[in-house]
């Protein structure tokens, strides 16, 4: 059985220091790279779903700041920024390879209230069905504690079971799970499949990711609780060259694989 070839639709998530560079400007290779693999997929028949974090950077490169802000409503506002920005550059790039890419901005209690819940799936199911590549982030702008997901690997995990996705592909900064922290332990390795994110694999997280995103090991986990939970594998492969998709697609094995429970 291969995964990824068989699978039909298909959830993938990029983090922001993904995407973006040191300074917090468009990494407009790697876009480029992801846009071209996401649209070859989706020629092949493949139904995509692209989660994509970086509005708050790329509102921070627009408005030309320093830093991420601290204040909520600096977040918020530079969120909304950056998300217009994040679109256009991937009208252009996803436009270049010939497909319609639609926005979805998503906030926690959708996932609470059924009636909202059932709204969201229906529009995914609609846009899939008339070919486009639903691209999603959280409602940064006007989310707050009590209804956020905070991180966009927890979005994501909550997006592969609204789409009823048959995987979850995390494109991250790192190859995927180690036994310890690779920057710190020269002898650490590389989980390579995980049956069961139980205790011991919860221990190999360590802390939060990098300065211009919000995740880290320790969400990604989380989201494989919930994807798994759900009957849908998940994988973590390190984004750097977005082309790794092909090698998931050819079933062999990269990164780190969480079976479905
Ligand atoms: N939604 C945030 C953004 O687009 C990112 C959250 C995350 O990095 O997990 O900037």
């Amino acid at each position: 059985m291969n995964i990824i070839k068989d699978a039909k639709r298909i959830v993938v998530k990029i983090g922001s220091s993904t995407l973006t560079h040191e300074n917090y400007r468009m990494n407009l290779r790697r876009i480029e790279a992801i846009a071209r693999v996401l649209s070859d997929f989706r020629n092949a028949g493949k139904e995509m779903v692209f989660v994509s974090s970086g509005a708050i950077s790329a509102g921070v490169a627009k408005l030309g700041l320093e830093r991420r802000p601290k204040a909520t409503e600096e977040k918020q506002a530079v969120a909304a920024v950056g998300q217009s920005e994040l679109m256009k550059i991937y009208e252009h790039f996803f436009g270049m390879f010939g497909q319609n890419v639609a926005q979805i901005l998503l906030t926690r209690d959708i996932m609470e209230n059924p009636v909202a819940r059932k709204n969201a799936e229906n529009t995914f199911a609609t846009l899939l069905r008339m070919g486009c590549i639903p691209i999603v982030n959280e409602n940064d702008s006007v989310s707050f504690d009590e209804i956020e997901f905070g991180d966009n690997d927890t979005l994501s995990a909550y997006v592969s079971v609204l789409c009823h996705a048959d995987a979850l592909i995390i494109l991250s900064d790192i190859d995927g799970l180690y036994d310890s922290d690779p920057h710190k332990n020269s002898d650490a390795k590389l989980i390579s499949t995980v049956a069961k994110v139980d205790d011991t694999i919860l221990g190999y997280a360590g802390g939060a990711g990098s300065n211009r995103g919000t995740g880290g090991l320790i969400t990604k986990l989380h989201a494989a609780e919930i994807v798994t939970g759900n009957g849908i594998p998940m994988f973590i492969v390190n984004g750097q060259n977005p082309e790794i998709l092909y090698d998931l697609f050819e079933g062999k094995h990269v990164g780190t694989y969480f079976m479905s429970n």
